[in-house]
């Protein structure tokens, strides 16, 4: 059922309306009936007290006279009054005397007559009223009684009368009020509703442009006035977002092509740059051959024939040779990264990491490192390459050990969207500072003398693993072992 607070503000109107109306006329109305009905009784009443008097007075001779027939007589005058219903002469001794009708039975009058003013019981008007007697002997009574009962249908037909108008005025009255009701709540209701409408559509269709039109100059017109200006705020504020919104888009817009140039051209000129170290690489790659073979050649046939400086110079040209060859061959390697990189397809990791393992053979059996794995996932990559980021961290984990045995634990584990794999070991560990310049092409933390390298190793990772949109990086507690984290995205 629907509850009368939740009822529209016209439904609530109306009802309000119509409510006081019929409580007003009803109060009133029965205000009307029992002022009349009371008005009736007494002048009702009035009537048969003086008619009762008339006839104690007219029946005083009959008694005194003890003429039961010229008291009947008397009496026989209610015919005139057919409210009465009965009447009693009753002499000075309590005897009834003479009857109204005359062919009626004497009735028994109500035991206590009362204070002398008509009252009604048993639904009877009732009235009693001495008769003046004369007596002739002392000791004869001095006073008779008039009785008269009157029937209270008079009174019940004007009540009836009384409610029949009163009902009909409330009728009519309620109707008309009906009337005003709804009028008077479109008064008060129908801008409180376009109010309504507004606020629905401005919701809705988010059109701030919607305006209620005023028609009165009271509190709603003041209410339509403050909720149209703040339609206008809001529509300025929203035109200037709007603007704003445009702006922004725009630079938006225009940062993105410039951005998008910047990373062609990044792109564009990395290339260029992989391109010029291949194409260097490769081609100083015969000439440095020439250079290094000439220089054993001239090593090997005049060593010992020119003097002692000689032979140490040429000994570091030599060397200084052969260190150049690494590099570039190791920059070789770097740059086929991405020129000769094979496309993704499913690898198993355990062949893969078994394959890595093989390469580096020797220097695990002369290490007698202990190298484990867990159980390895297949994953969308380049076979080979896989196998080389496995090698240069395996032979990393080897070649950096400390004092104790190499041990190298290689595990994966499965994240939302991608393989993080890690491989661990009990060496010399790296220093944070280190921690993002070991990726760097050419860079080391030891001297060749300390530990032989170029410093290509973990660079060659990055990139593998780059090309493969996974993160590399490194933890470490220094002097305690590090481990190596990679991570290979699933495909895309
Ligand atoms: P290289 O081994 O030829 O020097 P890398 O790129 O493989 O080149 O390594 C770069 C540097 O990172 C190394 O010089 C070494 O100092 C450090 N490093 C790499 N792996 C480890 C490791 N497992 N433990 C300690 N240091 C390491």
């Amino acid at each position: 059922m629907l509850r009368f607070r939740d009822a529209s503000i016209r439904s609530k109107l109306i009802a309000l309306l119509v409510t006081v109306v019929f409580l007003v006329l009803l109060l009133s109305t029965a205000a009307f009936v029992v002022h009349d009905i009371r008005m009736f009784r007494t002048s009702m009443q009035m009537h048969l007290e003086t008619l009762a008097a008339v006839l104690a007075d007219n029946s005083s001779a009959p008694l005194d006279l003890d003429s039961a027939e010229a008291a009947s007589h008397v009496l026989a005058a209610l015919q005139r009054e057919p409210s009465v219903v009965y009447a009693e002469t009753i002499d000075g001794r309590g005897k009834t005397f003479a009857i109204y009708p005359q062919e009626a039975a004497a009735v028994p009058l109500p035991s206590d007559s009362g204070t002398g003013e008509p009252f009604v019981a048993d639904g009877f008007l009732h009235v009693f009223k001495p008769i003046k007697l004369f007596p002739l002997l002392p000791g004869d009574p001095e006073s008779g009684t008039l009785y008269l009962r009157a029937s209270l249908e008079q009174l019940h037909k004007q009540l009836r009368r009384d409610l029949l108008i009163a009902a009909v005025i409330l009728a009519v009255c309620l109707t008309v009020a009906i009337l005003l009701a709804f009028f008077a709540q479109r008064l008060i209701s129908t801008p409180i509703q376009r109010l309504v409408v507004a606020t629905q559509e401005i919701s809705t269709s988010g059109n701030y442009a919607v305006r209620v039109a005023k028609q009165t100059n009271d509190e709603i017109g003041v209410l339509i006035d403050e909720f149209n200006a703040m339609l206008t705020q809001l529509q300025t504020r929203d035109r200037e977002l709007a603007e704003h919104r445009e702006q922004l888009e725009e630079q938006v817009e225009l940062r993105t092509q410039e951005l998008s140039a910047t990373a062609k051209d990044l792109a564009r000129s990395n290339t260029e740059l992989e391109q010029f170290a291949y194409v260097a690489s490769h081609d100083l790659q015969e000439p440095l051959r020439m250079v290094s073979s000439y220089l054993q050649l001239l090593q090997r046939k005049y060593q010992g024939q020119l003097d002692a400086s000689a032979d140490k110079y040429i000994a570091y040209a030599v060397d200084g040779a052969a260190r150049m060859q690494r590099m570039i061959n190791d920059l070789l390697a770097y740059s086929r990264v991405m020129t000769r990189g094979k496309a993704p397809e499913p690898t198993d990791c355990e062949r893969a990491w078994a394959d890595a393992l093989a390469n580096l053979e020797r220097r695990i059996h002369e290490s007698a490192a202990v190298v484990t794995h867990d159980p390895l996932p297949t994953v969308h990559a380049d076979a080979s390459q896989l196998i080389q980021v496995f090698q240069n961290l395996v032979g990393n984990a080897i070649k950096y050990h400390g004092a104790e045995t190499p041990h190298v634990h290689a595990s994966a584990q499965r994240q939302p969207g991608q393989w993080v794999f890690s491989v661990r070991d009990n060496g010399i560990g790296i220093e944070p500072q280190y921690f993002e310049r070991i990726f760097v092409i050419f860079q080391r933390l030891h001297g060749k003398e300390e530990y032989s390298g170029t410093g290509i190793g973990l660079a060659v990772c990055k990139k593998i693993v780059e090309r493969h949109g996974g993160k590399i990086w490194v933890e470490s507690q220094y002097g305690t072992g590090s481990t190596f984290y990679f991570t290979i995205p699933d495909r895309q």
